[in-house]
């Protein structure tokens, strides 16, 4: 206890009586500062990869609510709750509860990742120096993407169904990882954000996870034969370079059932499947959901991102 704050509470005690209004202001002020609403390791117990990239969840009392950085997350009814962390996420976060009974805040460490440089020779040069009209293509797409990743659908089933693990929807070499800084025909571009499965034309792209269909689209300017699978508050599905588009929007997958089939559609150099996955508009590494890759389906890797 500082000086300061003895002070205060003998003074308060001598007088025994209700002190003033800003005398007792200040009081709060100190309790405060001395009793911070730090109880970290009680607080919440995090699942999931608190890392660049992952996914966590936890579980808190039903009609909690939860915020990470000050943010609000969505707290499921039966108290679960999910949240990702982008490519370059800071090394801390924030994450509080407050319910009735509790409220209390925890650091959470989030490991940093060292990324990879990867050249890719050979796509398109349209898509690398898009034209003027090309560009205006790209930034309706791009509307679309975005309004389809927002919908936010509330099924707890599915996301509960997600968080037990995804299954691979193509085994095969892996050629693309999540993370890489992306330098196509010479020209940094962004970096990649998906897993790449390299496999012939027509191999089947299966849901890993069951969802809803948010976007079916057969040509996208960058990502081709695009579908983008819902799986509740905020965690989405994205299977890119597609020659087939199997499914249609609104359509409800189980883990397994078609999507598609793998192509080179967009900007792509040969037949692979390109799987993104993102919590609301972060960016998360699929590859840290699945068990590792089958390892006969690993072996010699053509690279065709
Ligand atoms: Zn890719």
């Amino acid at each position: 206890m500082t000086k300061l704050q003895g002070g205060f509470l003998r003074s308060l005690y001598r007088r025994n009586d209700v002190p003033p209004e800003s005398v007792r202001l200040c009081f709060c002020v100190l309790l405060f500062v001395s009793f911070p609403l730090g109880v970290s390791a009680s607080c919440v117990d995090v699942q999931g990869q608190k890392r660049q990239g992952g996914l966590i969840h936890g579980k808190v009392a039903a009609g909690s609510s939860v915020t990470l950085d000050g943010s609000a997350l969505q707290v499921l009814p039966g108290g679960e709750f999910v949240a990702g962390f982008g490519r370059d996420a800071p090394a801390n976060a924030t994450l509080s509860v407050h319910s009735a009974e509790t409220r209390c805040t925890q650091k959470l460490t989030i490991a940093s990742r060292e990324y990879n440089i990867q050249r890719v020779e050979g796509v398109p040069q349209k898509t690398v120096t898009p034209s003027k009209e090309h560009q205006a293509r790209i930034a309706r797409e791009q509307a679309l993407v975005r309004a389809a990743k927002g919908q936010r659908l509330q099924r707890p089933d599915l996301l509960q169904e997600a968080l037990a693990g995804f299954s691979w929807p193509a085994v095969g070499p892996i050629s693309g990882v999540y993370g890489s800084q992306r330098i196509y025909n010479g020209k940094p571009g962004s970096p990649h954000y998906g897993v790449d499965v390299a496999l012939p034309t027509g191999s089947p792209v299966l849901a890993p996870s069951a969802g809803v269909v948010t976007l079916a689209e057969r040509d996208l300017f960058f990502s081709g034969g695009t579908v983008i699978l819902d799986h509740g508050y905020g965690l989405s599905s994205s299977f890119l370079h597609m020659s087939k588009v199997s499914v249609a929007v609104g359509q409800e997958l189980q883990r397994g059932d078609l999507i598609g089939e793998i192509g080179a559609t967009g900007r792509a150099t040969g037949p692979h499947l390109d799987w993104r996955m993102s919590w609301r508009e972060e960016r998360i590494d699929p590859q840290l959901l699945v068990p590792p890759m089958p390892q006969a389906a690993s072996v010699s890797a053509a690279a065709s991102p």
